[in-house]
């Protein structure tokens, strides 16, 4: 990939890059009000700017002054609601985007903006959590994990684990995909 200084608009274009190979879930004969763009680039603009009502904000903007910044920022051409997001979302593989946290993470890299996370003689380091975002002993998916519990009962469950580049003095983390770390843990060798 060509070398360019890292800013928003290039991971934005990462994200784009990415986006056009991915299938639309919906099958063709439902109404497609929103392209799927416009659903995933609304989804990511929330989680970017930290604000659960960037895009119904940006909704009463458009109606009131005729122009909006959810367009202007993130490419979002007629704004979705969390529903509409939420419905169509679900069905897209997030490992559809792994590749954009790679491209990040090698311009980070090649940019020298992980030197300063360097510790250990060149070594980086990665903190690992995990968490449970979903738990329910009646709704499943073909994805779901399971557990039997001493009483019979099956309980269904998605967990996440969640890898960051750390560093002593660092204020920020990096986020990585575990398929990034997978081959290091299994091989118990430094990343
Ligand atoms: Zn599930």
């Amino acid at each position: 990939m060509e070398e360019q200084r890292l800013s928003f608009a290039l991971m934005l274009s990462y994200l784009n890059r990415v986006l056009e190979g991915v299938e639309d879930p919906r099958q063709p004969s439902n109404a497609r009000r929103y392209h799927l763009w416009d659903l995933v680039l609304g989804a990511f603009s929330v989680f970017y700017l930290q604000c659960p009502s960037f895009l119904e904000h940006q909704r009463q903007m458009q109606s009131r002054h005729g122009h909006n910044n959810a367009q202007r920022l993130f490419g979002v051409m007629t704004i979705p609601t969390p529903n509409q997001i939420k419905n169509v979302v679900d069905g897209v593989s997030a490992a559809l985007l792994f590749p954009v946290f790679r491209w990040v993470c090698q311009a980070l890299s090649a940019q020298g903006f992980l030197k300063a996370y360097e510790v250990l003689g060149g070594q980086i380091l990665v903190g690992l959590d995990g968490t449970e975002y979903f738990s329910s002993a009646s709704i499943h998916c073909a994805q779901c994990s399971h557990r039997t519990h001493k009483s019979g009962d099956v309980s269904y469950h998605h967990d996440v684990i969640l890898p960051v580049i750390v560093a002593p003095g660092q204020e920020q983390v990096i986020s990585l995909m575990p398929e990034f770390i997978r081959p290091a843990i299994a091989q118990g060798n430094r990343i």
